[in-house]
């Protein structure tokens, strides 16, 4: 029988300002329906990033090398600079990973998604829901909660929370966050 899965390379987008265990579900469940996925790191300069591109990318190698449970050596994770879909073309991939956490994410994955088919109608967005566990998940709640001293070893992995620590411990916490 002839593969069902017609395209083998997947590219899953985002800020993973930092990576969290959520991307990293989304991560391995697309690595159990594609070949190969390349993590594309964006780079939006009206985003204000905790973590540099090249920080972000380091990271996230470093995770994925530490995690026994990921087939590392099918995921590239590379920088992305200018559109995704241009990026999309260049690797000759069709298919583009995205999570959907909650209804609140729907509005603005759905523009992408549409803006997307619009530059380039063969690219699929293809949508994963969230694991359960994680579906409050976000690198800005991790952000959040650690920058106020609490724990986040449920959320992110160690080499996160020991890189997010060294930042905020530098920093007085007289804020609240309820
Ligand atoms: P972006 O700035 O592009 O939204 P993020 O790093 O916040 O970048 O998210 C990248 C992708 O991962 C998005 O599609 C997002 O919905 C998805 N994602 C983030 N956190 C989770 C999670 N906890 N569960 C499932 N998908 C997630």
């Amino acid at each position: 029988m002839a593969n069902p899965i017609k395209y083998k390379t997947a590219v899953y987008p985002g800020s993973f300002d930092p990576v969290t265990y959520g991307h990293l579900d989304v991560l391995k469940r697309s690595l159990n329906i594609f070949d190969k996925v390349v993590v594309a790191v964006a780079c939006n300069k009206k985003k204000p990033y905790l973590f540099e591109q090249s920080a972000r990318i380091e990271l996230i190698n470093a995770v994925i090398k530490e995690d026994g449970g990921i087939d590392s050596g099918r995921i590239n994770v590379v920088g992305l600079k200018g559109l995704l879909v241009k990026y999309v073309e260049s690797i000759n991939a069709k298919v583009i990973i995205r999570g959907l956490r909650a209804v609140s994410d729907f509005e603005y994955e759905l523009q992408l998604a549409t803006t997307n088919r619009t530059l380039n109608p063969d690219i699929e967005t293809i949508f994963m829901m969230t694991a359960e566990k994680y579906s409050f998940l976000s690198s800005t709640i991790v952000k959040e909660i650690s920058r106020l001293g609490g724990d986040i070893s449920s959320m992110v992995p160690s080499i996160i929370a020991e890189e997010l620590s060294k930042i905020y411990s530098k920093g007085e916490n007289d804020e609240t966050l309820m």
